[in-house]
């Protein structure tokens, strides 16, 4: 997606290998009219699949996870990222380790917000290692639900996530593909590039 290749190419700022920092309009400041934009396009993509809920990832999938339910005209559903178990038997969590962050949480959903007919379509700031989509994907096979597609803003390419997901048989659609990150260097791969295998992070620290 063009728009968002751009924005990035004039406000992401590349740190090093790995980590793409987006702050000024998707993580820490957040651009409404540019969440609205990338909402419509996630909307137009999946607009014939049936999708009946949005699931996001708390907290940078929200703005744009909001605009693309209320272009489906479907419910939001944010996953919690709680420090410990619930035992209380009323929710489905699992145990998800975050990359930028270097810790782990408990991702975790109320079972009143989902029902096994729904199909889900879940959508998230970056795509890394995959760890964060596939607990949500553990979540959704739990309550019997379809995870029927997953849209992510920032897929790094490199890293070993969209294989991880396709190979689990989930249709991904991302919106900006990014095949390089260096110091001051950002280098997309466009919409139809074959599937990377990606590597370890730290594979990439260690060059
Ligand atoms: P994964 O679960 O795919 O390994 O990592 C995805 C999660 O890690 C995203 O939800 C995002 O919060 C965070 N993340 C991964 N890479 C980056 C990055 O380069 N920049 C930022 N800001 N967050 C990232």
């Amino acid at each position: 997606m063009k728009l968002l290749e751009e924005r990035i190419k004039k406000d992401g700022k590349a740190l090093g290998k790995t980590v793409l920092k987006v702050d000024s309009f998707i993580n820490h400041q957040v651009d409404s009219e540019f969440m609205d934009a990338l909402g419509k396009d996630f909307a137009e993509h999946f607009k014939g699949c049936g999708i009946t809920k949005v699931f996001t990832i708390e907290s940078s999938g929200i703005a744009p996870a909001l605009m693309t339910a209320k272009y489906l005209d479907v419910p939001m559903i944010i996953l919690k990222k709680q420090t410990s178990k619930i035992l209380n038997g009323k929710v489905y969590q699992t145990r998800v380790t975050s990359f930028t962050k270097g810790t782990s949480y408990e991702l975790t959903l109320y079972q009143d917000y989902i029902d096994p007919s729904d199909k889900v379509l879940l959508i998230d700031d970056f795509l890394a290692n995959g760890e964060a989509a596939m607990g949500a994907s553990r979540l959704i096979k739990e309550s019997g639900a379809e995870l029927s597609g997953i849209g992510i803003l920032i897929e790094k390419s490199f890293q070993k996530g969209r294989k991880r997901l396709e190979d689990a048989g989930y249709y991904v659609y991302s919106q900006a593909r990014i095949g390089r990150l260096d110091k001051g260097v950002i280098e997309f791969l466009p919409e139809d590039a074959p599937v990377l295998e990606g590597v370890d992070e730290k594979e990439l620290l260690d060059k």
